[in-house]
């Protein structure tokens, strides 16, 4: 679930740097009907922005359920071992 979300994350990244090559090469022909391009943008931007938030909110120690902000092997918190 982890690697398909980090798949789709990558994924937006490169729609997003394609979708502003065509968005700027569209201004650079003097064509400003960008609208679709701003909107593909803006969707590729919340996604960018909540991808790191949902990992951080979703990385929780299993055992004491606090959230790990380093991806160690211990938990800083209870220090039990975590497995994956
Ligand atoms: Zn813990």
């Amino acid at each position: 679930m982890k690697k398909f979300l980090f798949r789709l994350w990558l994924m937006t990244l490169v729609v997003f740097t394609l979708d502003w090559l065509i968005v700027g090469l569209k201004l650079l022909n003097g064509d400003y009907n960008i609208a679709i391009g701003a909107y593909v943008a803006l969707a590729c931007v919340v996604i960018l922005a909540l991808y790191p938030l949902y990992r951080a909110f979703s990385h929780k120690c299993p055992y004491c359920g606090k959230l790990l902000a380093s991806s160690g092997r211990y938990c800083p918190h209870c220090g039990r071992e975590l497995t994956k």
